[in-house]
């Protein structure tokens, strides 16, 4: 079993990221900001925004939150984002998702200007992915793409089983990884909680992207020799023996699979790191993009 270390990846591109930062600065160039809209106080949410602030410092980017408590309306967030839209020197900005039940979230992030769209999410920017058009790429399934890029993993010809096809992973990488591109041309297959044959499926498979959310739910016996897999899935289970009460698991159960993985992800320390360096990256770009 070899750990593809997404930490270790992260920080190669987060290093990159600060030096093109550098370079701008020398250059008298723009010094690029990302914002982030949070609604509530979700704990996980909070967590990922502060990782992501904490990022923008370490690269040398201008970072801000905009916080709302969960009592706000649709039309007045949708009138925030109209001011972040509108503020020149934000060049990307993140609505953090969940959003509270009440706000219809498709109608929220098709409000956000798709040229500060560093998630990927809007409509525009989705339908160009899907297109194979020049983008910002959503960023989990554009960590795994880096990842898999840099670890040499080989997806042309091969079977890839997605198993998740929600909007922000499971489908969007599943179109990644069959499109003609150098790091595509898979045989994709997408599953999903109606699908009935998922352990065969498994077992057929070369490349497994586990985007589903069940700890530990991918077993030692439902994989082929050799195969590789990217575990996306974060749950957090009660854990008495550490002191939050709580430890981060994967969709895998990493003992079950270690005699027959061949490459896989750990978790955590896997896709989330690739995550934010990849958001980063596309804040990069977006800013470059309006030089
Ligand atoms: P989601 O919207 O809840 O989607 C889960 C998908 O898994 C759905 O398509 C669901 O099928 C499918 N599914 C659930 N149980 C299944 C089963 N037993 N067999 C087959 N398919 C099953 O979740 P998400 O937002 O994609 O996130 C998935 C996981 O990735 C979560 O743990 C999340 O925390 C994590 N995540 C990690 C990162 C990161 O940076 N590492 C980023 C985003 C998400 P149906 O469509 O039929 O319901």
């Amino acid at each position: 079993m070899k750990i593809i270390d997404g930490k270790k990846v992260s920080i190669e591109v987060l290093d990159e990221i600060k030096s093109s930062v550098e370079n701008r600065a020398k250059n008298s160039l723009k010094i690029p900001h990302l914002a982030a809209i949070l609604v509530g106080d979700d704990g996980p949410s909070q967590t990922y925004v502060n990782s992501k602030i904490k990022a923008c410092d370490r690269v040398g980017f201008k970072s801000s939150l905009f916080k709302y408590n969960d009592s706000i309306s649709e039309q007045d967030l949708i009138s925030e984002i109209q001011k972040v839209n509108n503020n020149d020197d934000i060049d990307g900005f993140i609505v953090q998702l969940p959003l509270p039940k009440k706000i219809n979230q498709e109608k929220i992030l098709s409000q956000v200007d798709p040229h500060k769209d560093v998630d990927g999410f809007h409509p525009i920017n989705y339908g160009k992915m899907a297109l194979g058009l020049d983008t910002f790429l959503p960023a989990t399934p554009a960590g795994i793409i880096e990842l898999i890029k840099r670890s040499k993993i080989q997806t042309e010809g091969k079977k890839c089983l997605v198993i998740g096809r929600s909007q922000i992973v499971g489908r969007p990488i599943s179109i990644l990884l069959s499109q003609s591109k150098v790091f595509g041309n898979s045989t994709v297959t997408v599953a999903h909680s109606k699908t009935i044959n998922l352990k065969e499926l498994c077992i057929d498979s070369d490349l497994i992207i586990s985007a589903i959310g069940s700890p530990e739910f991918i077993k030692g016996n439902m994989i082929k020799k050799g195969s590789t897999i990217i575990d996306v899935g974060i749950t957090r289970v009660d854990d008495s023996s550490s002191n939050k009460g709580y430890r981060i698991v994967g969709d895998v159960d990493l003992n079950s699979v270690s005699d027959s993985v061949g490459y896989i992800t750990p978790v955590p320390g896997g896709v989330g790191p690739m995550t934010i360096a990849m958001l980063l990256q596309n804040t990069l770009k977006a800013c470059s993009l309006s030089d």
